[in-house]
């Protein structure tokens, strides 16, 4: 994909953005109260939302990451997802919670979640920047959504353009410039 030839059409904002992250570190306190909160966040993706996120976070919370990989076209998953890195620890004690940019298909989530679950946590819950509903191959909902998109390819605030713009503070739509 060529940048020069795309316009950014901005979706999500700074301040849209930070507004809504501290709605959701505010529901996910109340809910965890109590309770020991591990993170579980899915490279490379969510890098920055989990960064965000957990500072809106104000109990005790334990952070791991894991990376999957899936293989095809790079915009798209193929549905073979794999587990690139682990987590090689006792959970059973923990209410997990998986942080992921973007729910597509739903099909990583939905693996992650099932391999997580095998381990025989206190709970797993989903929480995800962006839900892509219309894009749904499995059933998945995510307990917390930050926004609901359309069908749309989105770059920036951890979202990746080929290897760049995951450092963009905003979320991005990139649309072809004949298409204006
Ligand atoms: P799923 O398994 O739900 O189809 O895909 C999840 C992964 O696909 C995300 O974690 C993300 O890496 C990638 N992905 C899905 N949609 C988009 C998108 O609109 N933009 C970017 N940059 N990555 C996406």
């Amino acid at each position: 994909m060529d940048i020069e030839k795309k316009v950014w059409e901005v979706l999500c904002s700074e301040e849209a953005i930070k507004q809504r992250l501290s709605e959701l570190g505010k529901e996910i306190t109340e809910k965890y109260e109590g309770k020991k909160l591990y993170i579980v966040s899915l490279l490379k993706g969510s890098f920055i939302f989990t960064a965000d996120l957990v500072r809106e976070i104000k109990i005790p919370v334990k952070i791991n990451f894991m990376t999957t990989s899936s293989y095809g076209h790079s915009e798209e998953t193929s549905g073979n997802v794999e587990i690139v890195t682990d987590l090689d620890e006792d959970l059973t004690e923990y209410d997990i919670l998986i942080v992921d940019d973007i729910t597509d298909s739903g099909l990583t989530m939905k693996f992650v979640k099932e391999h997580l679950e095998r381990k025989n946590p206190r709970s797993v819950n989903c929480c995800v920047l962006l839900d892509k509903p219309d894009r749904r191959q499995v059933e998945l909902v995510p307990t917390y959504i930050g926004f609901t998109i359309p069908d749309k390819f989105v770059v920036g605030y951890g979202l990746n353009y080929g290897d760049y713009y995951r450092n963009i503070p905003y979320v991005f739509v990139v649309t072809d410039k004949d298409r204006e």
